[in-house]
């Protein structure tokens, strides 16, 4: 019998969890769970809702009648329906929230979607049926459209369907995926250079012509020797091979021997011509692997010390920086291969650089896809397509989690302590680590974290057997850890030793680097020129004008800036509040650093990562690449510079100033103070050198600071465990924020002093607050923070769900509270 009714999930927030619709008869026959339809929600929008069930149960109220049918197989599998459930559950948000998150643009259409046409797609419009025809025409001429228009054009009850099919034949994209532009890499190559290149026989010629120039001889040899193996050949590698500098390398190329070339990179295809041999394991790596296939329950094989460990679902793969876990990964995933299974492996987006990509890629090939948000619409099509149809390999950031795998059987979750996991806004506000740990064992599938700085979550699971351990203490090649030093800025300033905002140990440090042609990173959390400006007779300091924070000057653009709401302004030369003309600059961020350092070190080649340089002019890509192949002396950056990042000529790493990491007021700060001070100073040394780091700090005796310049992680574990018991935090409480927020300051006290009082009669001194979080204000909204500190008991959680979702409908319904916004967050970072 076919079905008279269906039930929607809409990608809104909603506090239903589906909407019943009634199912037209003809379109009766394709309706089941996971496909998605056109409906109309509210007077005359239309959306492209997922069918979650069918079935014959009448509403007791008038329904609408379902549009169109938009999928012919279902687009969303079993699988994910119960991922979406427990996520809306757990975080504590609507199923609506979640599939907005999940599902990607080209999957989401609205009447207010905006269409543009795909220049690529040519104009031979002689596939296109008579109603594709003439939107495509329509595109053509008008270059962009909204659904609705379209349906106008066409006058029809139904355009969802012919939208998707042009969407999939690629004649039109989603406005919203325009921005994203597709850039090829390209690396420094060389090869040899006419007549030589065609005519092998010559080289005899040249080498005649080197007789006697030994170093010539050897680059010429290295060449032809990596010429054999390779498609292609890199400068850099010629450059390693023969241990010569550039400008050995470039006599060669002035005798018209040689020549140098870019090659492009391509990221889609192709990559089977760049395919290498895996790298022999190290002791370290092959104990550490016996340990997690043990852990892992694969009893098939003879293990060289069997230590009985106890199965586990999950692993965490605790190795310093520079240990090789990478090469531990991608063993574990060429055995779920071979069993024809599937892995996904999540890496924080701003890591998932060419860097990693191309690592797996020279091993997996084509058998890799790679999912996040800078790549397209169309890219993003494939790789959900694949996953469906069983891609090995699924390279991915946080969204990764959402995709349909198929035979999933391993989740890697590398840098596992990284904050980024978490979503913050908007909601689902998850954590892709724990969300990992749900999905793997939705398909009995196993995670392993990787990380050199556990999360103290992780840790505390690993150290309670929750999850299995694996440490891997040594770096690669018996590599030491970098010599960490502090440095006392306030003894440099009482001596006058500091040049600006250098102290003379980290000039001299950097100019040693340069001296020996080797290379530096320099780390400084704040991006920017000053992170204020200030009047030195009064006081008055430049503010946003919409929320309560101090504007960042910004050289480059000569303005100041809001990081939270985008507000710039010019920079006042006199002080709008006293008329001196005193006023100047305070703090600093990476582009004064990088400023100051070309006044030190006039000769040095500068780049600056930081998200006013990874988005614009020379992108992460190309900035990484410049530093990789040496053409950047030193690079200096917030903290994307510390996110998974493997060179191997930096000799110095140098934090600017670490108080500002260790005095943050947040339970975390010390947390993450030590997880990125580690991080960054891993940076330093990593092939065939010891690396030096240098810390400067007003407090260099901060416990963190210490415990990091022993590398004392165990210590540093001992010490925040304690206060983290004594004050109810994470691991051993669950902490659950509500931020209310609204424009008028009066509303949301008042609705936050009620929530608050509710909350109290149910969970008593579980509740905090409510208190007037650090940024009172943020893009004219006034906030509000209520923060629960609750048992790790499965009934006191869900109870505090239920309590929660409940209480916000109460307040949302008293008079005048209505507009209020409430924004839960579970297992804050
Ligand atoms: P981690 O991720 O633990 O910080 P990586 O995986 O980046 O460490 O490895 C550190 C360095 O050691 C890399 O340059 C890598 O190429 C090298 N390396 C790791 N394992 C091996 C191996 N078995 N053989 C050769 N080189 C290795
Ligand atoms: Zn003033
Ligand atoms: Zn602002």
């Amino acid at each position: 019998m076919l079905p008279n009714y269906a039930d929607i999930i809409l990608p809104l927030a909603l506090p239903k969890r589906t909407y019943t619709y009634s199912v037209p008869e003809s379109l009766a026959s394709l309706m089941q769970p996971g496909v998605r339809v056109e409906i109309q929600f509210g007077r005359s929008k239309r959306y492209s809702g997922l069918v979650e069930r069918v079935h014959d149960l009448a509403p007791e109220y008038p329904v609408k009648p379902i549009l169109s049918v938009l999928d012919e197989v279902t687009v969303v599998t079993p699988q994910q329906f119960k991922l979406w459930d427990w996520m809306s559950e757990y975080y504590c948000c609507t199923l609506g929230e979640v599939m907005s998150a999940a599902l990607p643009g080209h999957l989401k259409l609205t009447s207010e979607t905006k269409l543009v046409f795909n220049p690529a797609f040519g104009d031979n419009f002689s596939e296109l049926d008579a109603d594709e025809y003439l939107i495509a025409e329509a595109l053509l001429i008008q270059q962009e459209i909204i659904v609705e228009d379209a349906r106008k054009i066409l006058n029809k009850k139904t355009i969802f369907p012919v939208i998707q099919r042009l969407l999939n034949k690629g004649v039109l994209f989603l406005r919203e995926d325009l921005q994203e532009k597709f850039k090829p890499r390209k690396v420094s190559a060389i090869r040899l250079a006419e007549p030589f290149r065609t005519k092998p026989d010559l080289l005899r010629e040249a080498f005649a012509e080197l007789s006697g120039k030994e170093r010539q001889v050897e680059i010429l040899m290295a060449y032809l020797a990596l010429e054999k193996r390779q498609p292609f050949v890199r400068k850099q590698d010629v450059l390693t091979k023969a241990e010569v500098t550039e400008s050995s390398l470039n006599t060669l190329i002035k005798k018209g021997i040689l020549e140098k070339y870019d090659r492009e990179v391509s990221r889609l295809s192709g990559y089977e011509d760049e395919l290498v041999e895996v790298d022999e394991l190290s002791q370290q790596q092959v104990r550490a692997l016996d340990a997690l296939r043990e852990l892992f329950g694969d009893r098939s094989r003879d293990f060289k010390d069997q230590r009985g460990l106890e199965e586990k679902n999950v692993a965490l793969l605790y190795g310093v920086t520079g240990s090789g876990k990478t090469r531990v990964y991608v063993e574990l995933m060429r055995e779920v291969i071979k069993k024809g299974g599937q892995v996904l492996y999540l890496l924080p987006e701003i890591a998932l650089t060419t860097q990693i990509i191309n690592r797996l890629q020279k091993v997996f090939g084509n058998e890799v896809a790679v999912y996040h948000s800078k790549i397209n619409t169309q890219e993003r099509v494939e790789v959900w397509k694949s996953a469906a149809a069983g891609k090995p390999v699924i390279l991915a950031a946080r969204s990764g989690l959402f995709l349909p795998f198929q035979h999933l059987k391993l989740v890697i979750v590398d840098e596992e302590h990284d904050a980024s996991f978490k979503q913050y806004d908007p909601a689902p506000r998850y954590h892709a680590r724990d969300t990992a740990i749900f999905l793997a064992n939705l398909y009995g599938a196993k995670t392993l974290l990787g990380t050199a700085t556990p999360s103290l979550e992780t840790w505390h699971n690993a150290q309670t057997g929750k999850f299995g351990l694996v440490e891997m203490p040594e770096r690669f090649g018996g590599l030491q850890l970098p010599a960490m030093e502090p440095i006392d800025l306030r003894e440099q300033m009482k001596n006058r030793q500091m040049q600006s905002i250098f102290s003379t140990p980290l000039l001299e440090n950097l100019q040693k680097a340069l001296d020996n042609g080797e290379q530096a990173i320099l780390f400084q959390n704040r991006r920017g020129y000053a992170p204020m400006l200030e009047c030195e007779v009064c006081g008055w300091n430049a503010m946003c004008r919409h929320c309560d924070v101090s504007l960042t000057y910004h050289k480059h653009t000569d303005r100041l800036r809001c990081h939270y709401c985008g507000y710039v302004q010019e920079p006042a030369k006199t002080c709008p509040a006293c008329g001196s003309g005193k006023i100047t600059f305070k703090g600093f961020g990476t582009e004064k650093i990088e400023d100051e350092l070309k006044i030190f070190l006039p000769k040095a080649r500068i780049g600056r990562m930081d998200l006013d340089t990874a988005g614009t002019k020379s992108n992460l890509t190309a900035l990484l690449n410049d530093f990789e192949e040496r053409r950047l002396d030193i690079l200096v950056g917030t903290q994307m510079v510390t996110k998974g990042l493997d060179f191997d000529n930096v000799a110095l790493v140098g934090v600017l100033g670490a108080d500002a990491l260790t005095k943050f007021p947040d339970f975390r700060a010390g947390e993450r103070a030590f997880q990125l001070l580690t991080q960054v100073a891993g940076r330093a040394g990593r092939k065939n050198k010891r690396g030096n780091v240098l810390i400067q700090a007003f407090d260099p005796k901060h416990p963190v600071v210490q415990e990091v310049l022993r590398g004392d992680f165990l210590g540093f574990v001992d010490r925040e465990m304690k206060e983290r018991l004594e004050f109810k935090y994470p691991p051993y409480y669950r902490l659950i924020n509500l931020e209310l927020r609204h424009k008028e300051p009066k509303i949301v006290n008042e609705a936050a002093a009620f929530y608050a009082k509710i909350l109290r009669q149910k969970l008593g001194e579980r509740v905090l607050g409510p208190v007037i979080p650090n940024i009172a204000r943020i893009r004219n909204y006034f906030g509000q923070n209520i923060m629960l500190k609750l048992e790790k008991s499965a009934p006191v959680l869900s109870g505090a769900k239920a309590l929660i979702r409940h209480t916000t409908e109460i307040m949302l319904g008293r008079p005048g509270l209505s507009q209020v916004q409430v924004a839960v967050d579970v297992d804050p970072v």
